[in-house]
């Protein structure tokens, strides 16, 4: 905390949720914030992922929203499909009409270069090669953050944004350690024009529910011609050093989807693109799930943690950066009635409690979409799956009942906390 005693609030993770809550915190509230990252400045890792229009709306609330669409491709419809190719039905992952924002494929490292790039405009510094190590708590108005290598720094508030693995998280729940479900994702990318001559047919972006796996195939660029594809594949678990040389061969990585979707009895779309996509741009990812946290804060309000670090869940439901992003929003708003003075434990729980049933909607919706691209299933499982895909999307129609995930606006916490007598 400096010397005037200015309202100062420390950020552990500069990933994606990190910077948003910095930029929300300085932009729209005028608080003043500094970011901590474990990472070198020059290390930016990423797949591609989909940014549903309830992470649009935060990006455009905190103005990157324009920045970031010549990075990616902006989409509305998804056709589902069998393993085998028969279309089923189609929903809106986004809609202008219906949620004033689209769905948007992008590369997560683009979403957070132009992040980071808005740090800097904003002149809010971000320290790299900063290992979070340790809280002191003991004064009742702020805390001591400790790094390794000896730095120490104050603040009213410390936010944990640092990630699905969070340190800030074991802090204050020390049991509390990320489980893997047995899943893992294989990524890869390539050229539209490297597609199977079926894809003239085939609209994109698409959804093949499979009996032995499931794949997406997804534009990604915003001229449509990069194509990236998501295979969800199971297997034990692998220590961290195992996964990361797993990720480096590339050949095995390939054998894999080899294995599970060119068996003959998938499209040809999709063999072909498992077979030719470059290996190199091939990539295994593990998923982890946080355990559900009945509390996101300390007992004395002053640390608190959002994003993954909070609710890590599968990327199967495609969702994850979007709810740690209604985080950082609705946060940066509270935290600004704090510095105003109102009562910070009564506004902080009635955040945590609004966050947590949130996330509880979401970890339910999650749960059904993994159920639905576990692979494994029996031909009459599988023959299920089919059916329920089809008769849940003609009776929700487009939205797919999902209009209670994508309408979501961080901005009603204001009416939230009245309606709290706050
Ligand atoms: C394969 C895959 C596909 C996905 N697809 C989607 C999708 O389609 N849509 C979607 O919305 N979400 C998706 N997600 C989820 C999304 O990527 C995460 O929800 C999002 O990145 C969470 O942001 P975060 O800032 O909370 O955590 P992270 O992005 O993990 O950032 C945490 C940061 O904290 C730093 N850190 C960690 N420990 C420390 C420490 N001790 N000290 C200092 N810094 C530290 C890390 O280096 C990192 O920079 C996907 C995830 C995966 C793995």
């Amino acid at each position: 905390m400096p010397e005037s005693n200015e309202f100062h609030v420390i950020i552990i993770g500069g990933g994606l949720v990190g910077p948003a809550l910095a930029l929300a915190l300085k932009k729209r509230h005028g608080i003043r914030s500094s970011l901590y990252e474990i990472r070198p400045e020059d290390y930016n890792p990423g797949t591609n992922i989909a940014l549903a229009p309830n992470a649009l709306r935060v990006l455009s609330h905190i103005g990157v929203y324009d920045q970031l669409l010549p990075h990616g491709f902006c989409y509305e419809s998804v056709v589902v499909s069998s393993g085998r190719g028969e279309r089923l039905a189609s929903y809106l992952a986004g809609s202008e009409k219906e949620y004033n924002f689209p769905a948007f494929r992008v590369n997560r490292s683009k979403v957070r270069s132009v992040l980071l790039a808005e740090l800097n405009a904003q002149d809010i510094p971000i320290h790299y090669d900063m290992k979070f190590s340790s809280i002191d708590e003991e004064a009742a108005d702020s805390v001591t953050v400790n790094f390794e290598g000896g730095i120490s720094v104050k603040a009213n508030f410390v936010i944990g944004a640092d990630g699905v693995h969070s340190k800030v998280r074991r802090h204050l729940f020390p049991s509390s350690v990320a489980k893997y479900p047995n899943l893992f994702g294989v990524t890869g990318l390539l050229p539209r024009n490297q597609l199977h001559k079926s894809a003239a047919a085939t609209p994109l972006p698409g959804m093949w529910y499979g009996q032995h796996g499931f794949i997406a195939v997804m534009p990604s660029s915003m001229d449509g011609e990069d194509i990236g594809f998501f295979s969800t594949l199971s297997g034990p678990d692998r220590p961290r050093n195992e996964w990361e040389a797993l990720d480096t061969k590339k050949d095995e990585i390939r054998q894999m989807l080899i294995e599970r979707h060119c068996d003959g009895a998938w499209p040809e779309l999709i063999s072909n693109i498992c077979k030719s996509a470059p290996g190199e741009m091939l990539n295994i990812w593990p998923f982890y799930v946080v355990p559900t946290l009945s509390r996101w804060r300390s007992s004395n309000s002053r640390v608190i943690v959002i994003g993954d670090a909070a609710h890590g869940i599968t990327p199967t439901g495609g969702i994850g950066a979007a709810v740690g992003l209604e985080d950082a929003d609705s946060l940066a708003y509270v935290l600004s009635k704090i510095k105003q003075g109102c009562d910070l434990n009564s506004l902080l729980y009635t955040w945590e409690l609004h966050r947590i049933q949130r996330v509880a909607q979401v970890v339910q919706y999650t749960a059904e979409s993994t159920k639905l691209r576990r692979p494994g299933e029996s031909f009459i499982r599988q023959w299920i799956k089919e059916w329920v895909l089809w008769a849940k999307l003609k009776y929700t129609g487009p939205q797919a009942g999902r209009e209670w995930l994508y309408q979501y606006n961080a901005e009603d916490i204001v009416g939230i906390l009245k309606s709290a007598g706050l």
